[in-house]
């Protein structure tokens, strides 16, 4: 059959939510996913029985009836899905060069430890937190926005979102405090969008650390689990999913959607398309500039993405809780000053001193089978530059030349000897060690410029600066990183809310 209620261009967890949302209500959906796997970052890996997870290493709002698992709820997948909450004393490290605090499910608790750590700072901190908190709740109900009550009673507080809807989140930190040492402790999270306060939009971090501030969840069976998941409800309800199906071009009538063509010369029919690729690669490539209006041209070509990373995949027989590691994530920063130590990445060069990211999913998930018994995995992020690694995108993936394998290598071989500081003897003792470069996120989840958090989350690229689900063409919706904001949970949320917003319109 080629004609449906609706198509799913991509199968992130941002596409999936929409295409269960479109399939539990009984509309014929199809899912055309470019990879040979489904998930996009959510598709995870394995080398020599070690399994990995690419894009989910933590999520918050997972405690029952809290919001993402209010999500997953609705889709139907709680019966099969399980979280283990991580470490509620301090599932994330922020290590600094001679100061470390750990952030847990109470942020109340953080306060109190900043306040212990910088007590000339204290009456900045409690109100810095008042506010806060302010923000979260009416973030939290703007978001809600369910009946005109609600949205009335938060008109009072709209102008002060709107006025720090354009504040970077170090101009928020410079209004209360002095001591750098604490403006960076508050602006670890930051790595979780990939951005130094500089560069952050204030709401946006805000929005990050109120994510986690009631506690930090792993997947049991990693993202592989959920993405297993997600295929086996879809199949269950009827949907048709298709791999190796890039998506080419969308198929328009007088400025209406009707379909999609595959890169093999398929025709799919359906009334409304939803893309979970990226606003770029759907609106320059695949609908072209010469059906839009200027507007949203503009939007396109001014559009910033995200940095890029270099992950290094190790599987170990090392035991990682022998060196002190827990199931909390670290943070490493070399130096307080967060914006010099992103600015070589900016500038399209390596970190000069590396920050990174290190996780070890056997100690989130003892029990599932990420690594033989016994053994463990560990993983490492770093950002990287785009620009670096550019010359290689041609190349065919698993065939770029010694070149490219001799930078990569590089920049993994600097990551593994700066974890050694947490793992002594890491690559020593590795039994297996994968490297990613940004070239691996566009090629297996064709991101621009192999950038990991969809559009920056920078001032001018939040709330009305962001696409939305809405498309500037009619049948065509939006999901994912670009819609509403990188990370799992508003994937899941603009996925869902494309799926909806697709059902109605097919009434
Ligand atoms: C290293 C890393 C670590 C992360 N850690 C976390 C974390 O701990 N917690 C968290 O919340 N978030 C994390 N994230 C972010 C999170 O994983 C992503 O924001 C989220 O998974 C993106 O989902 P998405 O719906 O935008 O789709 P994506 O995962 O970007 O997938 C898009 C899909 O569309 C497909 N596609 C694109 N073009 C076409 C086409 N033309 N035709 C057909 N298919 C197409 C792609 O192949 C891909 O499968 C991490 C990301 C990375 C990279």
């Amino acid at each position: 059959m080629s004609k449906y209620d609706v198509i799913v261009i991509g199968s992130g967890i941002g596409g999936l939510s929409a295409a269960l949302t479109v399939a539990r209500a009984g509309k014929n959906v199809l899912v055309l996913e470019a990879e040979r796997q489904f998930g996009g970052f959510i598709n995870p890996f394995a080398r020599k029985k070690f399994w990995f997870d690419t894009g989910i290493h933590y999520v918050g709002e997972m405690g029952e009836g809290r919001s993402l698992y209010r999500q997953f709820e609705n889709l139907g997948l709680m019966d099969d899905l399980k979280f283990r909450e991580l470490n509620p004393q301090g599932f994330d490290r922020y290590v600094f060069p001679d100061y470390e605090i750990r952030l847990g499910n109470s942020i109340d608790n953080f306060h109190h430890q900043l306040s212990v750590d910088f007590p000339s700072e204290q009456v900045s901190l409690n109100k810095f937190f008042r506010r806060f908190k302010e923000i979260d709740r009416s973030l939290r109900e703007l978001q809600r926005k369910k009946d005109l009550w609600s949205t009335l009673c938060l008109l009072p507080k709209i102008p002060q979102l709107l006025r720090l809807k354009g504040y970077t989140y170090k101009q928020l930190l410079d209004q209360y405090f002095v001591d750098p040492r604490l403006k960076a402790a508050l602006s670890g999270p930051g790595g979780d969008i990939g951005l130094p306060p500089g560069r952050a939009a204030a709401l946006v971090m805000i929005g990050v650390i109120a994510h986690f501030s009631r506690g930090a969840y792993y997947p049991i069976g990693g993202s592989k689990k959920v993405r297993d998941t997600y295929v086996a409800h879809l199949e269950r309800n009827g949907a048709s999913l298709k791999r190796r199906s890039p998506v080419e071009r969308i198929c328009l009538s007088q400025g209406k959607v009707t379909g999609v063509e595959t890169t093999s010369g398929e025709i799919y029919h359906a009334p409304v398309v939803i893309s979970n690729a990226s606003a770029l690669h759907t609106l320059r490539d695949m609908v072209g500039y010469s059906n839009l209006r200027k507007k949203p041209v503009d939007k396109v070509k001014r559009a910033r993405y995200s940095i890029g990373s270099v992950c290094v995949f190790v599987g170990t027989s090392q035991q990682p809780s022998e060196f002190g590691l827990d199931d909390a994530n670290v943070w490493n920063y070399p130096s307080y000053d967060l914006d010099s130590l992103y600015q070589p990445v900016f500038e399209g060069r390596q970190m000069e001193k590396m920050a990174f990211f290190l996780s070890v999913p056997t100690l989130k998930d003892p029990n599932a089978n990420h690594a033989p018994q016994g053994k463990h995995t560990v993983e490492l992020i770093t950002f990287a530059p785009w620009k670096a690694f550019e010359s290689w995108s041609g190349q065919q993936v698993l065939k770029r030349d010694a070149e490219y394998m001799k930078l990569k290598n590089q920049v993994g071989k600097r990551l593994l000897v700066a974890a050694e500081k947490y793992l002594p003897g890491l690559e020593a003792n590795a039994e297996v060690i994968e490297i990613s470069s940004p070239l691996t996120n566009f090629s297996f989840a064709n991101t621009p410029k192999g950038s990991i958090y969809g559009m920056d989350h920078i001032p001018n690229q939040i709330g009305s600066g962001r696409w939305g689900i809405r498309s500037p063409l009619d049948g065509l919706l939006f999901c994912g990183a670009d819609a509403l904001g990188g990370g799992i949970a508003p994937c899941v949320t603009s996925g869902t809310a494309a799926g909806a917003e697709a059902i109605k319109r097919l009434k």
